[in-house]
């Protein structure tokens, strides 16, 4: 990451902080690592990022339904989908700083410093390498490629290190308070991804909701993982939440339905206005061993090209799993007609295509497109700047704030009618206080695309003051049509 990167990441981490949308855990006895809590403006705003995450799915596609499982999932559950035994990253330490990294993350970093070096070659080299001896889990060829590029820790300085252990990132807790003579017996796990529950309730939701095939169901929930390297704000937590859903297919047909899914989603990004050029897909070499095809959209952050969501191909595998460990089976009965046999296509265990995207890192892109320090040309020619988030109006936390210019003469009465004709539709703020050049500054900071004066002269002609956001443009309008012109924005 440049300096300049590294400043603005800075610059939103503090502003995030100071607005109230993001603020450090339990921060009064110094914060809880890779753990935070959403303020007044954070709580908004991630709250609109899900609502239209939410009704994109559930809404706007009818073969799509939504659960709400619980975080707590009996303990066989991630024994069958793999997570016990595989839901670990390849970790190395180094012997003089004790510092533990995760291998993938140590190599990027130098590929990075080859790529700014303008060694692309060897850097791409250095990747296609790293993804080959990953997916092969060949950790002695991986520990060889560190000698050999001779990367060394950024504290220590050395290259030092120990061989390469994988970490399981699941939470344990313990269940109930019954005693056993095997202490694993009341071991439960907080859910490191929110799609098992969906699979485990695959039946349910079929058959009571009378789903047909192909159908999808949604989730957005918290998700836990022991990250060991815990750094970069919300981008990478322990306690984070997810919006996934699980689309249930014919087998034979998930590849035109991963293919779809992986335009349907980038085009939900883009509606939100943000520019294509900020997005890219990541194909993925290494695939699960049960995954067909798998892909990330990336975003543009100001630490580089990272992912936001994945979009997976997984087979029939968590399925087979469950009807494996459960002993009960999870199977549909395709009635369709199979043009090939003339019959209907029968029992089948469904394949399935999941779309998954982490909900903070969503709401770290979105601070991240719309936070700008702009400087402002006046007429006379001098210059001013102010920090404002050009938040897409459809998720800002505040759609409108109501100013009276003065707090007597009868203004704040108006303004107030205002608000209680419009709080029912969308969020307000109301402020008297203040000069109103402090007040609009105080607006653009947290993303308020409009803002209304009431003056004297709404009392003579009932019109207002409009401002708008990003263009600062302010005209008159008639105080009437505000609440409509809102609405048509939304
Ligand atoms: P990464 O490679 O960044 O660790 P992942 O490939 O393990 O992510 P998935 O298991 O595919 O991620 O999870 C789906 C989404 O959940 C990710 O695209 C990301 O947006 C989000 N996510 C995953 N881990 C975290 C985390 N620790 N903090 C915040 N969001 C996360």
């Amino acid at each position: 990451m440049s300096i300049q990167q590294e400043n603005i990441f800075q610059q939103i981490i503090s502003h995030a902080k100071e607005y109230g949308f993001v603020f450090p855990s339990s921060e009064i006895y110094d914060g809880l690592s890779a753990v935070y809590d959403y303020g007044p403006y954070g709580v908004e705003l991630k709250k609109n990022i899900r609502d239209y995450w939410w009704k994109s799915m559930t809404q706007m596609h009818e073969n799509i339904v939504g659960i709400d499982a619980a975080i707590f999932m009996h303990p066989t559950t991630w024994k069958a989908s793999g997570h016990v035994d595989n839901f670990s990253d390849p970790m190395i330490d180094n012997k003089d700083s004790k510092k533990r990294y995760r291998v993938d993350h140590l190599i990027e970093a130098k590929a990075e410093e080859l790529n700014n070096a303008g060694k692309n070659e060897e850097a791409n080299h250095l990747l296609n390498k790293m993804e080959e001896l990953l997916a092969a889990e060949n950790f002695t060829e991986l520990k060889a490629l560190i000698d050999e590029y001779k990367i060394s820790c950024s504290i220590s300085g050395t290259s030092n290190w120990t061989d390469i252990r994988q970490f399981n990132l699941m939470f344990k807790t313990e269940f109930g308070a019954v005693a056993s003579d095997n202490p694993d017996d009341n071991i439960v796990y907080l859910r490191p991804e929110t799609a098992q529950g969906i699979f485990v309730n695959f039946l349910n939701v079929q058959k009571t909701a009378r789903m047909k095939i192909p159908f999808g169901i949604a989730q957005t929930g918290k998700a836990f993982r022991n990250e060991i390297v815990a750094r970069q704000f919300i981008f990478r937590m322990r306690e984070f939440e997810q919006m996934e859903m699980q689309f249930f297919v014919r087998p034979g047909t998930e590849g035109e339905w991963y293919k779809f899914w992986k335009e349907e989603r980038l085009k939900w990004h883009l509606s939100l206005g943000i520019s294509p050029e900020k997005y890219r897909y990541h194909d993925h070499v290494k695939l699960a061993h049960y995954a067909k095809e798998a892909c990330d959209i990336e975003f543009n952050f100001p630490i580089g090209f990272k992912e936001v969501e994945g979009i997976h191909s997984r087979s029939d595998f968590d399925l087979t799993q469950h009807q494996l460990y459960s002993k009960k089976k999870q199977q549909y009965f395709d009635n369709d007609i199979d043009p090939t046999t003339g019959k209907p296509y029968g029992n089948y265990v469904p394949y399935v295509v999941e779309t998954s995207i982490g909900l903070d890192r969503m709401f770290l892109l979105v601070l991240s497109n719309a936070f700008e320090e702009e400087v402002i040309t006046k007429e006379d020619g001098t210059t001013d700047s102010r920090t404002v988030l050009h938040i897409p109006t459809k998720i800002a936390p505040v759609k409108l704030a109501i100013l009276p210019l003065l707090k007597k003469d009868g203004l704040p009465e108006i303004a107030k009618q205002l608000l209680d004709e419009c709080k029912p539709y969308f969020k307000c703020f109301y402020e008297e206080k203040d000069a109103i050049g402090k007040r609009y500054r105080r607006q653009d900071a947290i993303g308020t695309p409009f803002c209304v004066t009431i003056d004297h002269q709404t009392k003579e002609d009932n019109t207002v003051t409009i401002r708008y956001r990003d263009s600062m443009k302010q005209e008159r309008i008639a105080l009437s049509s505000i609440k409509q012109l809102i609405l048509n924005e939304l």
